[in-house]
């Protein structure tokens, strides 16, 4: 039985992880300053430790971890990361150091980072028709923000700790992924959960009018959950070391993006901009590497995500 570590397991990517390497018969460790909030852990082990702290990170990587999965960040949606730059750099710093040092003096086996498309630069994401992004266009650096700064070190961290160390790390850049089980209220949440709660309140209260920050016009693509725990998991066991997308490559307006949710709950809605934090102004995924590397990309479509996504959180707008 292979033993997999899970940092940041009470949050909504390593919850999910858990299940499927659960699914896989791996001995799973999790560990999180809090429990997942929406359904009890997969976790065989269940460990809550705040991850800033060295002696915590070198408690919870002891026992012969196989594969360690590093997904415990201080982070959010836009209107989280607009506004709490300091605290985001600080904290997740302090965690990626420790947790990568403990599992290398713990002798773990690899080590897969949480990325983001936050680390590439601005300046190629001025246009809501963006090019893709492939992988090496993220130099020479300039992250929109304190996010994607940190990131991009920790990136850099585990390349070196690759060269200097021999220790065999993985880097993946998740581009907006979304689904069930995550965050859909109180300020941290994501576009998607966002959207799927304000359409849900729109039809429950038959209110229609709901409210998108900046003029709607700015551009993502989005990765469903489950396609996303299928790619950690191929990426940790193949060879390639350096950083990979991980996301879907249709680009959509964020306008679009409510019209196909009320379309999946059946309403009609009345858009209203207002001001907000709203990113970099296009963003998509360049997936040729990703295809190349795992011979393999995500593959639900938005549609179908956003169905299952949405019909959760009408229900947890529903009954609270
Ligand atoms: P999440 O916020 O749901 O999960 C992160 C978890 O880390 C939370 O449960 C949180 O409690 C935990 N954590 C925070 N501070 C901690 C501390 N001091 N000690 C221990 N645990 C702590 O986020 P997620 O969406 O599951 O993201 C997982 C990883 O993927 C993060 O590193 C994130 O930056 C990265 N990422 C996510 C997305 C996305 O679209 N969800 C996009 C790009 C990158």
């Amino acid at each position: 039985m292979k033993k997999a570590l899970i940092t940041g397991a009470g949050g909504f990517i390593g919850h999910h992880l858990a299940k499927y390497l659960k699914h896989k018969n791996y001995f799973v460790r999790g560990v999180d300053i809090k429990k997942p909030e929406y359904e009890k852990t997969a976790c065989d082990e269940f460990v809550l430790a705040d991850l800033r702290l060295w002696d915590n990170c070198l408690r919870a990587t002891q026992g012969g971890f196989d594969e360690v999965y590093a997904l415990a960040a201080d982070m959010g949606g836009m209107g989280f990361t607009a506004f709490n730059h300091a605290q985001i750099l600080h904290n997740n710093s302090l965690m990626d150091i420790h947790t990568l040092e403990a599992a290398r003096q713990n002798k773990c086996k690899r080590y897969l980072y949480s990325s983001s498309a936050c680390v590439y630069p601005r300046q190629m994401q001025a246009d809501p028709e963006v090019v893709p992004l492939k992988e090496s266009d993220v130099y020479p650096a300039m992250p929109d923000d304190a996010y994607g700064w940190q990131k991009l070190i920790s990136e850099r961290l585990c390349m070196h700790y690759s060269e200097d160390y021999n220790f065999e790390t993985r880097i993946v850049r998740f581009h907006n992924i979304f689904g069930p089980l995550g965050t859909w209220e109180g300020g941290r949440e994501k576009v998607p959960a966002a959207l799927c709660r304000k359409v849900a309140v729109a039809k429950l209260r038959n209110t229609p009018e709901i409210e998108i920050w900046g003029d709607g016009e700015q551009t993502r693509s989005f990765c469903y959950i489950d396609d996303c725990v299928e790619g950690i998991y191929k990426l940790m066991q193949s060879d390639h070391k350096e950083p990979l997308n991980l996301g879907q490559d249709r680009m959509i307006s964020i306008n679009e993006l409510a019209g196909i949710i009320a379309n999946i709950a059946g309403i009609k809605i009345q858009i209203k901009h207002i001001q907000g934090p709203q990113g970099v102004r296009g963003r998509n995924s360049d997936n040729t590497l990703l295809k190349q590397v795992l011979g393999w990309e995500p593959a639900i479509s938005l549609e179908e995500g956003l169905k299952r996504a949405y019909a959760w959180i009408e229900d947890q707008v529903r009954w609270p």
